[in-house]
């Protein structure tokens, strides 16, 4: 008997993900990817020396025995990989006083009294907070696909997540900004809503980051984030698949409302039994797919309505070791920066030292990351001015740099500028979207509750990825690719197993 074909559109994490899952279930899978490398936004570019990393700055499951390292076991992502725990995440000066967001609650709960005696009582909130989330195992909610959980199953899962209610209910809905916003302590004020990537990110996501740094599960891959996923790459080949670079899909091909082949802009047409699309969410319903398989509840998913977070990353590669220096500050501005359209009142700049593949010897990359929206960029793409604008951003940013570094702007050998056109040309996301839809107290309901893995009307179309959970995230999407093969095997009837084949 021959075994049954299966496609998968996108090589970033989920796609391989799923093409690894789908060999140690006895499918034959074929990967076809836009671009010419693996990975999707999990990725770093190489400029004269320098490797800029665009990507990881925590993975979790990255600590043996603990949530999420199990998928990466499975996927040969993190056997013989050194990982880098930072003892603090970040920290935020306003040029007078500094705030060290440390990862261990003890020493973060001291710090916080330190500056802040009269905010005592929500310091205190905030570490307990930490404590709390330490043992929270967020990999459960993805073990299996929701709706294949027996009812006995869903009692286990009750269980493990009772303990977790309160602290759910009571941090879930606040964002970091609001909590921020308790503080009398102006600096503190003004940092919760800076550190954790947005203002309105639900508060306990920053107290299970902090958890999980302390408790050594949020390292960073020591070589970046593309030796990353090409370890997951290689897994994939090892296990049988086969990668297409430079094959972009076009349309998915559709009989009697079952997905049968796919189309790729030169033409060709490769048909499978199933087709898993762990490409963007809005290019596979309403292009691959021409929109004719949605239902009022995607529509409004896709009209606006949910935040997305896209970026520009401005990547210096400079002739100086500044490893003496900490990784990663946000300053706090007296006067906002206007910059790419917007008034800034903070800026976040980060360097790699700690990891000392990714520059040469005595050198250092240096990084600042700024949101910025997609429709700023469009606006100005194609025009002289697009350029202009990327240059402008980048001498901005270093004036402001070499108030900090001294000297810095002598020693720039590179300069790298990605806006939001650059993420979405290179991995196809809607508005450039780093994690599809930005995790907040709105969407965090529908990661909980899990989204729908095809669409209605549509068989043998499974979706996976960071548009079918939202706040993305690199483990978060492997477990999205590993659920897709296991929808797959239930439909064949068939047990999922994660065994490497004899
Ligand atoms: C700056 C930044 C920082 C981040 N920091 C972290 C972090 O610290 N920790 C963390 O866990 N996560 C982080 N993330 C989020 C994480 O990287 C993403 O959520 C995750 O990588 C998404 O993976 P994916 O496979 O779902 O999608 P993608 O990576 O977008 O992969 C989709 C793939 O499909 C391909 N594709 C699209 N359309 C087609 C088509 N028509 N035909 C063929 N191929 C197609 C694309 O080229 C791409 O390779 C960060 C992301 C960014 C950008």
């Amino acid at each position: 008997m021959t075994n049954k074909k299966l496609i998968i559109i996108g090589a970033g994490v989920a796609g391989l993900a799923a093409g690894c899952y789908a060999q140690m279930n006895g499918f034959d899978s074929e990967i076809f990817e836009l671009h010419d490398l693996p990975g999707g936004l999990c990725t770093a570019w190489e400029r004269k020396g320098y490797t800029f990393d665009g990507c990881l700055h925590y993975l979790f499951g990255s600590g043996a025995g603990q949530p999420f390292n199990q998928v990466w076991q499975e996927l040969g992502a993190v056997q013989q990989r050194p990982f880098v725990n930072h003892p603090e995440f970040m920290r935020v000066s306003d040029r007078e006083r500094t705030f060290i967001a440390y990862a261990n609650p003890d020493e973060l709960e001291e710090h916080l009294l330190a500056l802040s005696p009269a905010d005592a009582s929500l310091s205190r909130a905030f570490c307990d907070g930490i404590r709390q989330f330490m043992q929270f195992d967020m990999a459960m909610l993805q073990e299996k696909p929701r709706s294949l959980l027996t009812p006995s199953e869903w009692g286990q899962f009750g269980l493990k997540v009772m303990p977790f209610a309160m602290p759910l209910a009571r941090w879930g809905r606040l964002t970091a900004a609001e909590f921020g916003a308790r503080f009398s302590d102006p600096l503190l004020r003004r940092a919760f809503g800076k550190i954790f990537g947005w203002h309105d990110i639900p508060l306990m996501v920053g107290m299970s980051l902090l958890a999980y740094m302390h408790r050594q599960n949020a390292g960073f891959p020591v070589g970046g984030s593309l030796a990353f996923a090409r370890a997951i790459a290689q897994r994939y080949l090892q296990l049988g698949g086969q990668i297409h670079y430079k094959a972009q899909v076009e349309k998915i091909l559709v009989e009697s409302n079952r997905a049968t082949a796919v189309r790729l802009y030169n033409d060709e047409i490769h048909a499978a039994d199933y087709i898993i699309s762990a490409a963007d969410g809005y290019g596979t319903i309403f292009h691959l797919l021409g929109g004719q398989f949605v239902n009022n509840e995607l529509r409004r998913m896709y009209d606006g309505r949910y935040r997305i977070h896209s970026q520009v990353q401005v990547s210096l590669g400079v002739n100086r070791d500044l490893s003496g220096t900490p990784h990663s500050v946000t300053y706090l501005l007296d006067k906002p920066l206007l910059i790419a359209g917007e008034e800034r009142d903070h800026l976040w700049v980060k360097h790699y030292n700690f990891d000392p593949t990714l520059a040469p010897a005595g050198k250092s990359c240096l990084i600042v990351m700024l949101e910025s929206n997609q429709p700023y960029w469009q606006r100005i793409y194609g025009r002289r001015l697009y350029d202009t604008e990327q240059l402008q951003v980048a001498d901005i940013l270093l004036e402001f740099l070499e108030g900090i570094y001294p000297g810095l702007k002598q020693q720039i050998e590179v300069k790298d500028v990605a806006t939001p056109l650059s993420y979405e040309r290179y991995t196809g996301n809607w508005m450039g979207s780093t994690c599809g839809w930005l995790l907040t107290p709105q969407t965090m309901i529908k990661m909980i509750q899990g989204m729908e893995k095809q669409l209605p009307g549509l068989a043998n179309l499974y979706l996976c990825g960071q548009w079918v959970e939202p706040g993305g995230s690199v483990p978060v999407v492997a477990m999205s690719g590993r659920n897709a093969v296991q929808l797959i095997c239930a439909a064949e009837k068939r047990p999922f197993t994660t065994s490497l084949p004899a």
